[in-house]
């Protein structure tokens, strides 16, 4: 292993990226992170952010600081994220969360569709009302299922959800998609790089066959927006939603942001007819008037100091570009998988991320049957190792985030070392299988 630390520690001298860790607050160097896809790192600039707009903003200015500043934020940095994920500024907004703004699109899908539902009548056959479906797939995050399900609940009896069918655990194949969608398609909705294994979906080729069904893609943007390079526009995506504290490190619960094409905004309705969504909120005018932009599809005032410290994250992100961070994220990646296939392999422990490039996002998924107590011997070790933070996800992967603008190839070689000797030396088998509830 001690040529292999060499080699990585080359790869990081040589690294275009190397000067954008210092921009992140890093309390204790020896910390091994790899849990950017689930609470990004904090920049630095983002303390002095927030320190300033609670002592001046808020502190000073008060009130006047909603038309001196507050009232541009969320279109200002929905207008940054844009270029991060291949959009127009118009056509990005900060708001909410991304299981309500997921509502709020597939609702705002759901009425579009009425109409569709109504002239397509009964079934020829049965005579009953044929169910539309919505499609997913059953390795997208729970919450989004959650939501469509809700959704289903609430619409009622003419609609079903169908999901597309992983045959490996790892990805979803395209006949999988193919297999569901007709012309009874309400709207598709899916994670465009899946949370457990970092399948990514061709987005393009997806939005297409959708679009020649005759139906509607949104795609969660969540675990790849700041990690792999995403072309809304180019794809000819409809809708998207994704959250801001992954790699886009915007802090813990952070506000979340929506995209909808141009095209698609005066044709779609928030269900939600808050204040914000509406064309002059400060008229106080009793009836709603939503907005013919993409402000329709807030509800509230924003929750500036949330809103706030997304900035700099993005501004770093921008800054350092896409591509770079793509070809790095995919080195790192690589060695990753290189390194485990090697040493880790041997010890029970299998890939669960795929190895082609184009189906890959920016972390690695491991499985064995002592995951857990092995992820907890990584993050809180027994003896004076240094910690590593990965997470743990059920029943039996360790998810590896490595986040290009902060992590470095001498922590991939290190964090395999490390994993060697916990399941060598069954350092594991002092820890508890009881788990906490964050894992
Ligand atoms: C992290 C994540 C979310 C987060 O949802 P919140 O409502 O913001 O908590 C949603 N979808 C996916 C795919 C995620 O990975």
């Amino acid at each position: 292993m001690d040529s292999i630390l060499e080699q990585a520690r080359d790869l990081d001298r040589e690294d275009v990226l190397r000067d954008y860790q210092e921009a992140f607050v890093i309390d204790d160097p020896d910390l091994i992170y790899l849990d950017g896809n689930s609470l990004g790192r904090m920049p630095r600039k983002t303390v002095e952010v927030i320190r300033n707009t609670m002592a001046v903003e808020w502190g000073k200015r008060l009130i006047r600081s909603w038309n001196e500043e507050w009232m541009a934020v969320s279109e200002r940095i929905g207008g940054k994220i844009a270029k991060l994920i291949g959009a127009k500024p118009n056509e990005v907004v900060l708001t909410d969360t991304t299981s309500i703004n997921l509502y709020k699109l597939a609702c705002a899908v759901l009425n579009e569709k009425g109409e569709r539902r109504k002239a397509k009548g009964s079934d020829p056959v049965t005579h009953h009302p044929s169910p539309f479906t919505i499609i997913s797939d059953n390795l997208n995050f729970p919450s989004d299922l959650y939501i469509i399900q809700g959704l289903i609940d609430q619409f009622g009896s003419d609609y079903r959800l169908a999901l597309a069918e992983s045959r490996d655990g790892i990805s979803i194949a395209r006949e999988a998609l193919e297999g569901l969608l007709d012309s009874h398609t309400a709207l598709v909705t899916l994670t465009h790089v899946c949370f457990k294994t970092a399948f990514m979906y061709d987005m393009k080729r997806i939005t297409q066959m959708v679009h020649e069904a005759g139906s509607r893609v949104i795609w969660d943007l969540s675990h790849a927006a700041g990690a792999v390079p995403v072309d809304l526009n180019g794809s000819k995506a409809d809708m998207a939603v994704g959250c801001t504290y992954k790699y886009l490190n915007g802090g813990p619960g952070s506000i979340a942001y929506l995209y909808v094409r141009k095209d698609l905004q005066d044709r779609l309705l928030n269900p939600i007819w808050g204040w914000f969504a509406d064309a002059d909120p400060f008229q106080f005018d009793l009836a709603f008037n939503p907005s013919p932009d993409i402000r329709r599809f807030q509800a509230s005032s924003p929750p500036i100091l949330s809103a706030k410290a997304v900035e700099p994250g993005v501004d770093l992100l921008l800054d350092a570009g896409m591509d770079k961070l793509r070809e790095k994220s995919l080195r790192m990646t690589d060695l990753f998988i290189e390194l485990s296939d090697r040493y880790l392999d041997p010890l029970g422990f299998e890939l669960r991320t795929p190895r082609k490039h184009e189906e890959r996002g920016s972390h690695v998924s491991l499985s064995h049957p002592e995951a857990y107590r092995i992820s907890q011997s990584l993050i809180h070790p027994s003896r004076s190792a240094r910690v590593i933070i990965p997470d743990f996800r059920a029943p039996d992967l360790i998810r590896f985030g490595f986040a290009p603008i902060y992590n470095t190839f001498e922590e991939v070689a290190l964090t395999v070392s490390r994993i060697r000797e916990i399941v060598d030396q069954k350092e594991f088998e002092g820890v508890s299988p009881v788990k906490p509830k964050v894992t």
